[in-house]
């Protein structure tokens, strides 16, 4: 067999949408991306959506329409893509990361005790598309104690009057929270859609506007909107239009903007998201808690619970009492027999650009626990019966041997690799 990972959804609508685009002859911003950003707002119910050309430039952006700048502190897991803490760099901040819980979203406790008055945002991750307990995020923020503790310095940090709230939701499109689009639960939620993601527009992703009443959505998508495109009051397309040449640049702005070549993936697979790939989705999940529920080592991954529901991003099993050397020989096997697989996350403070800012694995236990024994298995619409069939026979397989192997008195000082604490 040879089981890819996570191979991009691409049929012929996707095809037929791209062939589009180029027939058109209008391949950057335009008509594609306001198409795409319309079924995201309706598919999300939140104030405005904003296109960009990918997750961390999202995060970047908004990060600096709030005024992040140096000085400042922003809160993020330890247990996440790189991503989540670099976007906080880039605007000269600093990362402050803290613990996670059992199933892999950000502690609010250790949020709680992170909170400076230099902390002007959070960004909680929604691991495999779980969503974080946002409730109790939100009571942590909005509390009287941590209110007093905000210092706002911009006119956008006066008006918000607290810590902003930003869902890293790279992997959570279509997610729920009390049965309602989880992207309505922060002040700002911002979707990925690189080519693994539920969606992709090969590389891309939206910014979510769910901000308080204070804030006209209007207005502040015109101003994002400019943002992406080097702060320039009108759009190429509005140009070739009006035929008008002239334009004003009115700040600093990025360039950072969705082209339509690639929005015309992303449309194509939106229209068949909640009735096709994301049941698909579901269905493969329910076909491995099947297959591997009278496994003893089996620990299931956050999917369902009776407030949310995950969309199904990806499938994180953990093995009970693994430790990370097995865990990584259980890999090996794995794509020895052709399947695919990968681990969600390395936690950023074992990666070198971590460790030489300061920060150090021993301070998020919990962190190095989940990862430890965490494996992510195949998990899209294309994946076959006979393939999930044998994806769930070669694991159950391949992980009994190194559990026994374990049992076996095989020595771990012998067969450990240095933990990488
Ligand atoms: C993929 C991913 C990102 C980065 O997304 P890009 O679109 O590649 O910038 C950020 N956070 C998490 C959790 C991710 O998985």
């Amino acid at each position: 067999m040879n089981i890819p990972f996570s191979p991009p959804y691409i049929d012929q609508a996707v095809i037929d949408q791209v062939l589009d685009a180029l027939k058109n002859k209008w391949i950057t911003t335009g008509p594609k991306v306001k198409a795409l950003e319309q079924e995201i707002l309706e598919l999300t119910e939140t104030d405005a959506t904003i296109c960009v050309n990918s997750w961390t430039s999202g995060a970047i952006l908004m990060l600096k329409w709030f005024g992040v700048k140096p000085g400042d502190e922003v809160i993020v897991p330890a247990y996440t893509y790189c991503a989540t803490a670099l976007s906080v760099l880039h605007c000269g901040a600093k990362p402050i990361m803290v613990d996670v819980l059992d199933d892999f979203t950000i502690d609010p406790e250790k949020v709680r005790e992170a909170i400076t008055p230099k902390t002007k945002a959070i960004i909680a991750v929604d691991f495999a598309g779980w969503p974080c307990n946002y409730d109790l995020l939100k009571s942590v923020i909005e509390s009287p104690k941590v209110r007093k503790l905000f210092k706002p310095q911009t006119d956008k940090q006066a008006t918000l009057g607290r810590v902003l709230l930003i869902a890293d939701a790279a992997h959570s499109i279509g997610s729920t929270y009390q049965g309602k689009p989880a992207a309505k639960k922060c002040d700002i939620t911002i979707f990925s859609f690189h080519a693994v993601k539920n969606i992709t527009t090969a590389e891309g992703g939206c910014i979510c506007l769910n901000l308080p009443a204070a804030f006209n959505a209007q207005e502040e998508y015109n101003y994002l909107k400019i943002y992406t495109l080097n702060g320039q009051n009108k759009d190429a397309l509005t140009r070739a239009k009006s035929g008008g040449w002239r334009y004003d640049i009115l700040f600093e702005g990025l360039k950072i903007n969705m082209p339509d070549i690639c929005a015309a993936i992303g449309l194509a697979q939106i229209k068949k998201y909640v009735q096709t790939l994301l049941p698909a989705r579901k269905l493969i999940a329910n076909e491995y808690l099947n297959g591997f529920k009278d496994q003893e080592w089996f620990m299931a991954p956050s999917l369902v619970d009776s407030e949310r529901e995950s969309c199904y991003h990806l499938f994180p099993l953990r093995i009970k009492g693994l430790t990370e050397f097995h865990r990584d020989r259980v890999i090996d096997d794995l794509t020895a027999l052709g399947i695919a697989v990968n681990v969600h996350f390395i936690p950023m403070p074992m990666l070198t650009c971590f460790k030489k800012l300061g920060y150090e694995m021993k301070d998020y236990p919990m962190a190095y626990r989940n990862y430890s024994n965490e494996i992510s298995l195949p998990i899209y619409p294309q994946l076959t019966k006979t393939e999930i069939r044998f994806i769930i026979a070669s694991l159950i397989k391949v992980v009994n041997i190194q559990v026994n192997s374990m049992q076996n008195g095989m020595v771990e000082s012998e067969m450990l690799i240095p933990v990488r604490l």
